[in-house]
Formats: C-alpha cells, structure tokens, sequence
C-alpha cells in the first residue's frame, strides 16, 4: 500500500506540476496577446506631500484587463512577463505611455514608472527605451521617476550601477522601492544615486502596535534628510498613520487615504494643465 501511495503522490505531484506549466503557458501567450491588442493599461496613483495632501506624482501601475478572467493584478502577471522576458516590451510600452499622460499634467507633478531588474539585465535597451519615451513624449526628465527595488541591487552591482548613473545624467530620477521588505541595507541607500526612498507599506501597518516601525520610519527619514533624499511611506490608509509618520519626518505618502490607482480619465482635473 506504502509504494502505491506513494506512486500516486508522485502522479499526482507531477500533474500538478503539469497544470501549473500549462497554466503558465497559457497566461504567458494570452499576455503576449495582451500587449499586442491593447488589453493593458496604466491605473495612476497620486503620491503625495503628507502634510499638505498636495499631489508630487502619480506613480503609473500596470493592470491588465483579461477578456474571460477580468482584472489581472500585476502580482499574478509581472512575475511572468519578467520569467518570459515579455517585460522588456511591457516596460518599454508603459514608460512610453506614462511620459504621454504625465506630458498633460502640471509641471510640478512627475510620472513614477516601475522597472523591474529583468529589465536592467539589458541594460542598453532599457536606456534607449527610456531616451525614447522622454524624445516622443517631449516630457521633461527630471519629471520622470523609475521605481526599483533592493532586489535589482543584489545582483551585477556595478554594470546596475552604471545604467543608474547613465541615466542620472540624463535627468531621470531614481527612487528605491518597498524598502524594507527585502534583505534591506542602510548602505544601499547611501551607495546608489536614490532621490528619493519608499518605505514598504508593512511599516505603516504597523505603526501603532509596533514601535519598532516607528524607529525605522524615524531612522530612515533622518538619513534621507542628511543625505538629501526624499522619503514616501506607502500604504498609509488612515488619518492617524499620516499624523503619525508626519511627526517622524516624512515628507511625503502614498496610500488608498489620499486616492486609489484610477484610470488616467478618472485623475483629478485640478492636475490638468489646462487648470494649472
Ligand atoms: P509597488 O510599486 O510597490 O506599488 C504599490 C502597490 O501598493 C500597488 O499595488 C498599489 O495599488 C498598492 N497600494 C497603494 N496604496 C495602498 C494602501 O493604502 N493599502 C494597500 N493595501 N495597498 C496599497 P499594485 O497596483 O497591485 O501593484 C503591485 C506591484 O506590481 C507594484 O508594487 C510593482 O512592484 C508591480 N508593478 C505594477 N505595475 C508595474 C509595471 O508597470 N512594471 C513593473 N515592473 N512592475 C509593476
Ligand atoms: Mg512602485
Ligand atoms: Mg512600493
Ligand atoms: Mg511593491
């Protein structure tokens, strides 16, 4: 009885792993169609002075509009396109499209675009992709912010490095992504040109239960101050998270308090520079 138990786990276990595969080889040719049909498009976030509440960017979020399984979230397909090497078009199509939108808006509101670290793995065509987004849309660079995260800065350190630097020249502006989340290092904001850091959202989960939290937040926003840097705590979703991350020093926030990624129809007029 043990062998066939155990002969039927391994069929079983190996059907599994066959409908996984099929299932991921359906996704990724449905999101190879996506993107040539136009079924994705970019939600926008508004990231802002948390004092104030007035809007410093919108950060551009890819969603994808699936025509039998609905919202697909950039967590289920991300993954895949960066496995397949798709997120090389994708990336390129959404720092275009994000230069366009944020060309109509107030010249104090910049674009935030995220870029994964596939895309830096070629790291030539990810500038020239980024040059070509800034020459169509004519926006100016230092309104363009490219999100990445601690994982990019794990890996090939300097050619990374070099592709952060060339495209500084330019004017873009870097901000480091979900800090915190990872195998995080205080080095890293001091060793990279960052203008800016984004603290994970768990931080300001936790704020109130947890004083830890509130050290590093604390910690964190000194640094940044020091070294000139700006600091966005995610995720703050109630009045007494900004209350509170005010007091420790951030500057500025992002978080469903201050507005949902929306389609780029649904932003507030006030950011129109027909309005400004
Ligand atoms: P991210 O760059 O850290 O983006 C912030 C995520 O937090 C977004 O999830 C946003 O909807 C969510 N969020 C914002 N405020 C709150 C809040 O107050 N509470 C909670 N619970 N969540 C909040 P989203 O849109 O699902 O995107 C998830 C991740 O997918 C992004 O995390 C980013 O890493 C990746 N992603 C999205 N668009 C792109 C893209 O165009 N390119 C690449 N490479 N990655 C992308
Ligand atoms: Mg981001
Ligand atoms: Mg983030
Ligand atoms: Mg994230």
């Amino acid at each position: 009885a043990a062998k066939a138990d155990g002969r039927n786990t391994v069929v079983a276990y190996t059907r599994e792993l066959a409908d996984a595969l099929s299932h991921r080889r359906e996704m990724e040719a449905d999101l190879r169609e996506a993107a040539r049909c136009g079924r994705l498009s970019l939600h926008y976030q508004p990231i802002v002075d948390a004092r104030t509440d007035q809007v410093r960017s919108y950060e551009a979020l890819m969603r994808w509009n699936h025509p039998e399984k609905g919202m697909i979230p950039p967590s289920e397909f991300i993954p895949i396109a960066e496995q397949t090497g798709l997120i090389t078009q994708l990336g390129a199509w959404a720092l275009r499209q994000a230069c366009l939108d944020a060309r109509n808006w107030a010249e104090t509101i910049s674009v935030a675009v995220n870029v994964s670290a596939s895309q830096f793995k070629d790291a030539p065509q990810l500038i020239e992709n980024v040059k070509d987004a800034l020459l169509i849309s004519g926006l100016d660079p230092s309104r363009l912010e490219l999100e990445v995260t601690e994982s990019l800065l794990i890996v090939n350190q300097e050619a990374t490095l070099d592709a952060i630097r060339t495209l500084r020249r330019i004017g873009v502006r870097f901000s480091l992504d979900d800090f915190g989340s990872g195998y995080s290092s205080l080095a890293y904001i001091a060793r990279y040109p960052f203008s800016k850091v984004k603290i994970d959202r768990s931080f300001a989960e936790h704020l109130t239960a947890d004083s830890t939290s509130r050290s590093i937040i604390e910690v964190v926003c000194q640094l940044a101050l020091k070294l000139g840097m700006r600091v966005v705590v995610e995720g703050i979703e109630t009045e007494q998270q900004r209350r509170e991350i005010v007091a420790l020093g951030a500057e500025q926030a992002q978080g469903w308090l201050f507005g949902r990624p929306k389609p780029i129809g649904d932003l507030n007029q006030s950011i129109r520079r027909t309005a400004a």
